[in-house]
C-alpha cells in the first residue's frame, strides 16, 4: 500500500528510542524525511544514521529538549517544512497523588500537554496553507482507562485530549488531520521502568509483574514498537484524510470496552 507520502518532511518528537523512533522508521520507509528530536546527543545521532542507512531518507538530527521553549524553536527550524507532526515526550514519574506537588503537576503539564500544543500552534498555520497536515499526538491507553500510579499522566493527557479533539474539527476543512495514538504496553525503556514501580508497590518481583501485565492483555504479550510505528504511518497518509479527531489504542485488546 502506498502511504501517498514521498517527499514530505517529519518532525517527530522524542524519538532516538522507543515509540517516537519507531514512528519515524516508519515514516522515513514510507518515503518521507525526518527532524529526528531527543535529548541525548550520542543515542540520537545513532539512531538518525540507522533510519538513515535502512531507508535512504534525509534525517536530521536535533538534539533538544522538546519540553523548552528553544528546544522546540531549533526542532521546527531544523525541518525544510513541516508536513506531518508527531508529539511526543518522556512520561511523567510515577507515584501516589499525595506526594505529588504543585511544581510537580505544573511540570507534568508541561511535559504532556502544553509542550505538544505548542508545537502544534508553531506547524498547523503553513499546514492550512499547503491544504496538507497530519498531526498525531502520542498519548497514553491512560485515557481511556486512568492508571493508579500514573495520576501526572492521567490528567495532562486527557487535557491534551480535548484540547485536540476541539482543534482537529476547527481544521479538518483544510486537510489537517489531529488524532491520538494511544499505546497500551510495549516493549521499551519506559516501560521496564513502570513495570519495577509497580512491582515495587505489589511487593512481587518485576518478572511476576511481567507476567501479570502480559497476562491482562488479549493477545498475550507486549507490543513491538514497529506495530505502533505503522499505525502512526497510516494515520499520516494521504488516504487518512478523512480519519480526525480521533483516539486509536494501539493496545493488543487489552481494554475491555467496546468503544
Ligand atoms: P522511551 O523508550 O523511554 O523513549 C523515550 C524517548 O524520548 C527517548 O528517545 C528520549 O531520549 C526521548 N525524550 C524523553 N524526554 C524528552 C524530551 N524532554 N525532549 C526530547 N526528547 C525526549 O519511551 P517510550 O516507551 O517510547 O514512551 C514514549 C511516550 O509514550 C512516553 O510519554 C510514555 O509515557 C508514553 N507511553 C508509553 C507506553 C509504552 O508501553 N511504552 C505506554 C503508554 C504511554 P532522551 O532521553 O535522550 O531525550
Amino acid at each position: 500500500m502506498d502511504l501517498g507520502l514521498k517527499g514530505k518532511w517529519a518532525v517527530v518528537c522524542a524519538a532516538s528510542k522507543g515509540l517516537g523512533y519507531a514512528c519515524a522508521r516508519a515514516l522515513a520507509g514510507e518515503g518521507v524525511g525526518i527532524v529526528l528530536v531527543a535529548r541525548t546527543e550520542s543515542t540520537l545521532r545513532a539512531s538518525a544514521e540507522r533510519i538513515h542507512a535502512e531507508t535512504g531518507q534525509r534525517v536530521i538530527p536535533v538534539a533538544a529538549d522538546i519540553t523548552t521553549e528553544q528546544g522546540r524553536a531549533e526542532a521546527l527550524a531544523a525541518a525544510p517544512q513541516v508536513d506531518i507532526l508527531v508529539n511526543n515526550a518522556g512520561g511523567p514519574p510515577t507515584g501516589d497523588f499525595l506526594d505529588f506537588s504543585r511544581e510537580d503537576w505544573l511540570a507534568a503539564l508541561n511535559n504532556n500537554m502544553l509542550s505538544h500544543l505548542e508545537m502544534i500552534r508553531g506547524v498547523i498555520r503553513p499546514m492550512v496553507e499547503r491544504r496538507f497536515g497530519r498531526i498525531v499526538n502520542i498519548t497514553s491507553s491512560a485515557v481511556k482507562s486512568p492508571v493508579e500510579i500514573l495520576c501526572l499522566t492521567n490528567g495532562p493527557r486527557a487535557g491534551l485530549t480535548g484540547v485536540a479533539g476541539g482543534l482537529a474539527r476547527q481544521y479538518a476543512r483544510y486537510n489537517v488531520t489531529i488524532n491520538g495514538l494511544l499505546p497500551g504496553k510495549f516493549d521499551t525503556e519506559r516501560l521496564r521502568s513502570n513495570v519495577r514501580a509497580r512491582a515495587e508497590v505489589r511487593g512481587v518481583s518485576f518478572e511476576q509483574e511481567t507476567q501479570h501485565q502480559i497476562e491482562l492483555i488479549a493477545a498475550k504479550r507486549y507490543g513491538r514498537t514497529e506495530e505502533f510505528g505503522q499505525a502512526c504511518a497510516f494515520l499520516c497518509s494521504a488516504g487518512a484524510g478523512y480519519i480526525t479527531a480521533q483516539n486509536i489504542l494501539v493496545d493488543g485488546g487489552a481494554f475491555p470496552g467496546l468503544l
